[in-house]
């Protein structure tokens, strides 16, 4: 059985844009990927997410402060209304539910807003990091390193303690939404993943693993474990 893996797009005038690197990952990983477009009328969508047996939160634009109660600053980027109004919701329907989720990048910091949590709108602007976060290396390659919270469900599925990853953000988880623990951080302290305690499986990474997983078997393992979760989620149903 093929688990069906909901990806949220990204959106501009002439349409919604889902990455390859997304449905490759999942199609290797033995599940089909389906582009879930940002689509105003929310709720009608939500009541379709029953079908899928996992959701990927996929990455993309800056997300609109005013979510987190703060002003814009100068240094937060484009602002996507439809998609984060779309993606807060399929968050909060994915942390009520149980259903799988994988949040990467952008969708990482949905997640933890979803829950209440807030970010720093601009890493560089808001702390004293000196780690390049947007990395100008190719997609695939890690810049950074990470280290990972032992006794996390990331920590098992990756099976190490350290790892290098590809880094493509400004932005960053700050304080932590409700239920929402860490599950790694970057050699200057920044959270590099979350996951959600309690839920059957509600990870988020900071970094792309879709466009690390061709050439790193952890980033494959990462795509293997949403799947498999979104199988169990399928077989229960
Ligand atoms: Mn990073």
């Amino acid at each position: 059985m093929q688990p069906w893996i909901g990806v949220t797009c990204s959106v501009d005038d002439e349409g919604y844009h889902l990455g390859l690197a997304y449905v490759q990952a999942v199609e290797q990983a033995g599940g089909l990927a389906a582009a879930l477009p940002c689509r105003e009328d929310v709720e009608r969508w939500i009541s379709g997410l029953r079908r899928f047996d996992a959701i990927l939160l996929s990455g993309g634009a800056d997300l609109d402060p005013v979510y987190f109660g703060e002003e814009v600053t100068p240094e937060n980027g484009a602002i996507q209304p439809e998609r984060d109004r779309f993606e807060l919701a399929v968050a909060r329907y994915a942390l009520s539910t149980g259903k799988p989720l994988l949040a990467v990048c952008r969708g990482m910091q949905v997640l933890n807003v979803a829950a209440g949590g807030d970010l720093y709108q601009d890493i560089h602007a808001q702390t004293s990091s000196r780690v390049q976060h947007q990395q100008r290396a190719p997609r695939w390659y890690p810049t950074h390193s990470v280290r990972l919270v032992k006794g996390t469900r990331l920590h098992r599925i990756l099976g190490v303690d350290t790892i290098r990853v590809n880094s493509f953000h400004h932005q960053a988880v700050r304080r932590l939404g409700e239920g929402i623990v860490p599950a790694a951080h970057g050699p200057d302290g920044i959270i590099e993943a979350i996951e959600v305690s309690g839920h059957p499986f509600a990870v988020g990474v900071q970094w792309h693993p879709e466009h690390m997983a061709m050439r790193d078997a952890h980033q494959r393992a990462l795509f293997a474990a949403l799947v498999a979760a979104a199988r169990r989620r399928s077989d229960a149903a």
